[in-house]
């Protein structure tokens, strides 16, 4: 058996050891004799799964107690009709920060509910930079700011959280939560799909303020309602028990990798060694990024023309170093190194770009 240096942009990278004790139960799952994915979400054994993976959540990412945790299904893009259904209420008006495609998708989603107002856009600058906040223009009687901490095509990310007074703060981390600390009071609402730095596809993770839930759209499924989710524990329907149980086994991981203080630094490490590698290469690779808002999850870089970007995918993947084609709507290369790629992993890609460089120059 050989495993790859896996860059994909998700579903992505998970840690090995979570893979290997996966593999090790997955017949006998706790001495039931059956799999995890055989036995019912309201099995005691499951629900003490689900308790212990939530108490692992809090701590990881120090929740308050006034937040619910709801591990959902439908990815993120379906947060991009709850968030609307649950916060807009009978104001019906939101801000959104466009900052990219996903900020676009949530906004053009949010327009079939109430009136959108975009705050600020990225557009003009080519999404290479995230508009300042003092050139925000927000309107007073938003339910709900929305935006998006890291723009995962791009590889556009806000490294401060923008103050919005007492507006509640929705945030799209799907491509960056667990990667750093987060001050969850901040927020009003978190949502994620696990299947980026959480876990498997199938579930999505939401952190919602509790006094925000309870006003859902009544014509909304009743699946979409965050307060009757909450109150069932995540449990309204049949739970993603799969997709959950990996992902409690990844919050575990993190837990033992020292939290998410230590993850942030090997992160930042991760990144800065490999723009340090596009910005030496004297043109050769190119990333358009503004520096102070850079991703550390998700780096995209140019070649200097297609036929040198195909013959450089080509030669990775002989190499073993997979998932580093750009999405199709920006094109290039992009490496997505979320908390499961290993350091080694960016110092081979680094290895290999700068051989590659060479071997053109
Ligand atoms: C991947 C991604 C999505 C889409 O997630 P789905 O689970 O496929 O709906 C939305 N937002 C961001 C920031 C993403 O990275």
């Amino acid at each position: 058996m050989s495993r790859v240096f896996n860059f994909s942009a998700g579903p992505a990278a998970l840690p090995v050891p979570v893979l290997e004790q996966v593999q090790s139960e997955l017949l006998d799952w706790r001495g039931i004799g059956a799999s995890v994915m055989e036995i019912s979400h309201r099995s005691k054994e499951f629900l003490s799964l689900a308790e212990q993976s939530e108490a692992d959540l809090r701590t990881l990412l120090a929740v308050p107690d006034e937040y619910s945790i709801l591990f959902l299904q439908g990815g993120a893009q379906m947060q991009f009709s709850m968030v609307p259904l649950n916060l807009l209420n009978e104001k019906l008006r939101a801000d959104y920060v466009d900052t990219g495609h996903w900020s676009r998708l949530a906004i053009e989603e949010a327009k079939r509910y109430g009136r959108v107002n975009v705050a600020a856009t990225g557009a003009d600058a080519g999404y290479t930079a995230i508009p300042a906040r003092d050139s925000w223009r927000l309107d007073p009687a938003a339910s709900y700011v929305h935006y998006t901490p890291n723009e995962t095509l791009t590889g556009v990310e806000f490294h401060w959280v923008p103050d919005v007074g007492a507006t509640p703060l929705v945030a799209d981390m799907s491509s960056t939560i667990l990667s750093r600390p987060v001050e969850v009071s901040r927020y009003g609402l978190i949502y994620a799909g696990a299947q980026k730095n959480i876990g498997p596809a199938g579930l999505t993770v939401v952190i919602v303020r509790r006094d925000l839930t309870g006003r859902c759209a009544p014509n909304a499924p009743k699946l979409f309602d965050y307060r009757r989710q909450a109150d069932a524990g995540s449990m309204a329907n049949t739970a993603p028990t799969f997709s959950w149980y990996v992902s409690a086994l990844v919050f575990r991981w993190l837990l033992d990798q020292g939290g998410l203080e230590e993850i942030a630094r090997v992160n930042q490490r991760k990144s800065t060694k490999l723009y340090r590698c596009i910005d030496g290469s004297e043109g050769f690779y190119s990333n358009r990024v503004a520096p102070d808002c850079r991703s550390w999850m998700n780096i995209s870089f140019h070649l200097t023309s297609p036929e040198l970007e195909s013959e450089f995918l080509a030669r990775a993947e002989a190499q073993g170093l997979i998932g580093l084609k750009g999405h199709r709507a920006v094109g290039g290369m992009r490496a997505s190194i979320y908390n499961a790629v290993p350091e080694q992993a960016v110092d081979t890609l680094i290895d290999y770009m700068n051989h590659f460089r060479h071997s053109h120059g």
